[in-house]
């Protein structure tokens, strides 16, 4: 039979190739890089992660946790590899990127159902077809893609943080420690502010030259990921209460907790580079070099990376899109990742899977039943494509997203995530089994 399309070898579009290879379906993998770049993009690997090596919390009861525990059960090729290339980042998931894309590259040129074929795919193909392009879908698929949903695709605006060389900090101020020890205590590095320093850089921040972007559109970003400048636009205290908060750190030099604090993630597993957490900016290249070596410890920093912006393309799924991401007006067409309105690595990896699942159904002639509401995954797809959305914003996964508990008792935060958990753990399987996949276990919740 004929193979499936997939555009786009990211995260969505690798998780989907190799979901549906696993069922025997062979696959024709499109991806447009080395041939056509994208602006963000920096190798021809594929799974590139643009920005944050962070694949967020990894615990069980936080929302982001749970999904990654559906999709392990799964066998998510995305998580496989992040557990694979893991570097120590407290409760989070971070990995080294290189190694990560790594073994998805070879786990894409080493499956004999996936043939790789590096081309851009210009206009939607006839034929069974996997749509994740991702938020840079380039010029001519988006031009095409506007003409098949009728012109009514969205876009919001995204920025990416720095990375700096670890050989050229200064760690006579700059000091190793996660926030309230957690994981094993000192994955993250810390630069410490007073007071006096943190109001200078937040002066600094704020009429600090920044990036206009070409196309004359309003600037608007994702709540989850606002630059720096625009939160320090919003009051003095914002960066403070935000990515800068000190809370859960002591600085060894003074002994008290900081006024303020940045924190800088391992990047690889060589621990060479180092990211500046939640540090996401538009300024431009020449002012992050001015304004951030005038912080302490930072006064040689060498920059691996700047930090830069990007449009952010994607559909609003919830007028064009079935909960089994299927196009309402094409069947054998499905869309997956960021440009089906899913935000975030993790949760574009979940919608290439759950994406996999339904075309493998549709080429089956089984039922088409969509994952759960009740689920994490599920209730991403659910999300997206809600037909009572005014205009669908993309979200990061949360509870508020999934089905509300039924019932009205009153629960304590904990009791309510252990029920949200428990609930998803259950109708997952019931799910599993109807699709026929061998149900899975999941990990233990109940500690
Ligand atoms: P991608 O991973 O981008 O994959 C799409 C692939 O399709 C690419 O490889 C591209 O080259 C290819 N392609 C595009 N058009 C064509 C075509 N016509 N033909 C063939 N191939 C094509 N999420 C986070 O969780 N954390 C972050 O820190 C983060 N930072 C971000 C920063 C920026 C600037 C942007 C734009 C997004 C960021 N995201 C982040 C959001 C999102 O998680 C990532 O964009 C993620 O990579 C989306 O996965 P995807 O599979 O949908 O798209």
């Amino acid at each position: 039979s004929q193979p499936v399309t997939i555009i786009g070898a990211g995260l969505a579009g690798t998780e989907a190739a190799h979901q549906l290879a696993r069922r025997g379906i062979a696959v024709r993998l499109f991806e447009m890089r080395p041939n056509v770049d994208t602006d963000v993009h920096k190798t021809s690997d594929f799974a590139e992660l643009v920005c944050s090596n962070s694949l967020r919390s990894d615990d069980p009861f936080h929302p982001v946790g749970l999904i990654k525990r559906e999709m392990a059960g799964w066998d998510s090729l995305v998580i496989r590899a992040a557990r694979a290339s893991s570097v120590p980042a407290g409760s989070a998931l971070a990995v080294d990127r290189e190694r990560f894309s790594q073994v998805i590259t070879e786990a894409m040129n080493e499956n004999p159902l996936i043939e790789i074929v590096r081309e851009e795919v210009a206009a939607i193909p006839d034929g069974p077809t996997i749509l994740a392009a991702g938020p840079l879908c380039s010029d001519a698929l988006s031009k095409d893609l506007y003409r098949f949903v009728g012109d009514d695709a969205l876009y919001f605006y995204d920025a990416i943080a720095p990375v700096v060389e670890y050989d050229s900090l200064n760690l006579d101020v700059v000091f190793f420690q996660s926030r309230y020890n957690k994981g094993g205590g000192a994955d993250y590095l810390n630069i410490p502010l007073d007071e006096e320093a943190y109001l200078e850089f937040h002066r600094s921040v704020v009429t600090g030259e920044r990036v206009v972007p070409k196309k004359h559109e309003k600037m608007i970003f994702f709540e989850g990921c606002l630059p720096i400048e625009v939160m320090a636009d919003r009051g003095v205290d914002t960066l403070r209460f935000g990515p800068m908060k000190p809370v859960g750190l002591v600085d060894p030099r003074t002994g008290r907790q900081p006024y303020a604090v940045i924190q800088l993630r391992q990047d690889n597993f060589a621990r060479s580079h180092w990211n500046l957490v939640g540090f996401q900016t538009q300024l431009k290249w020449g002012e992050q070099k001015r304004i951030l070596s005038a912080l302490p410890g930072m006064e040689k920093a060498r920059f691996v990376r700047y930090g830069m912006i990007h449009r952010n393309t994607y559909v609003d799924s919830s007028k064009h899109l079935k909960p089994t991401l299927q196009f309402r007006k094409r069947h054998d067409l499905f869309l997956a990742g960021q440009i089906s309105g899913v935000e975030g690595y993790v949760e574009s990896a979940a919608s290439g899977l759950m994406a996999a699942i339904q075309m493998s159904r549709f080429l089956a002639r089984k039922p088409m039943v969509p994952f759960p509401a009740t689920t994490a995954m599920g209730a991403l797809a659910h999300y997206v494509s809600f037909e009572g959305h005014d205009k669908l914003n993309p979200v990061n996964i949360n509870f508020g997203i999934m089905a509300p508990l039924v019932h009205n008792r009153r629960m304590k935060k904990k009791e309510r995530r252990l029920e949200y958990v428990r609930r998803a753990v259950r109708d997952m399987n019931t799910f599993a089994a109807e699709m026929e996949q061998q149900p899975f276990e999941m990990p233990d919740y109940e500690t």
